[in-house]
């Protein structure tokens, strides 16, 4: 069962010179959804992401969270609300321990290098990666690296949880096993935006799509319908 809005998104736009990245998008999402953000390539997912969490600053519009406008938080800030975020590329301190990759996501939201250390341990067991909790970074494989990075996000106690392509660069039997653990946090009252090309993974996990071409927000809805829509069709495949 869905609850109230968490996030309110309103007229959010962001350009750079002449280049609309993001143009008027307004959207919502409930708590305990898991909504998928899809579009071509340059479509504005990743700078939307950036929007929500502080990140960059919007030209335009606003985003309110838990009934609360965000304006002018940074991204620490904006994470010690209850916003996470893991990034496209992952960015790991290869000679630190996964543990310790963890706790650098812990410390925004955790005063004490115990308590960040405890939110850690909970989040590398949340992502059953506690097995690898003491191995360097830069010995993981890429599947205990996107989980060591979803780990990263959770430990700071959000409610909300912006997954950038967590599945890229993984064969199937790891995408299997990233979207079962995407797929538990609602249970654990955490809100679930994913932005994710692999569409057979997002088709079995998302409640909703949102569809963004050129910026602006082309459609949104249940996944098989919004993939049937022709505006979409047409963006995927209409072009090039
Ligand atoms: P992809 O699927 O390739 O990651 P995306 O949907 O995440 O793409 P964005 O990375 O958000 O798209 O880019 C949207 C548009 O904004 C692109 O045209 C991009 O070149 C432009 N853009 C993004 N960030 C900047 C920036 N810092 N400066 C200038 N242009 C930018």
């Amino acid at each position: 069962p869905l609850g109230a809005p968490i996030l309110e998104v309103e007229g959010l736009s962001k350009s750079y010179g002449g280049v609309h990245a993001v143009s008027d998008v307004s959207f919502s999402v409930r708590a305990g959804e898991i909504l998928g953000i899809i579009g071509p390539n340059g479509a504005g997912k990743t700078t939307l992401f950036n929007l929500l969490n502080g990140l960059v600053q919007p030209s335009q519009g606003s985003v309110r969270y838990e009934g609360q406008s965000l304006a002018g938080l940074r991204p620490s800030g904006i994470c010690r609300r209850g916003i996470g975020r893991t990034f496209q590329v992952v960015r790991a301190f290869p000679r630190m321990s996964a543990r310790e990759n963890v706790v650098v996501g812990a410390f925004v939201a955790h005063g004490t290098d115990d308590a960040a250390t405890r939110a850690a341990d909970a989040a590398l067991a949340q992502v059953g990666l506690s097995h690898r909790a003491g191995a360097a970074a830069g010995t993981l494989t890429n599947r205990e690296l996107r989980l060591m990075e979803l780990a990263r996000a959770l430990a700071a106690g959000p409610k909300l949880v912006l997954l950038d392509e967590p599945l890229a660069g993984l064969g199937s039997t790891d995408t299997e096993a990233l979207i079962a653990v995407v797929r538990t946090l609602p249970s654990l009252g955490i809100t679930v935006v994913i932005i994710e090309h692999s569409m057979p993974a997002m088709l079995g996990l998302v409640d909703r799509f949102l569809v963004l071409d050129n910026g602006r927000l082309l459609t949104e809805g249940p996944p098989q319908e919004v993939l049937r829509r022709p505006a979409v069709v047409e963006a995927y495949l209409g072009r090039k």
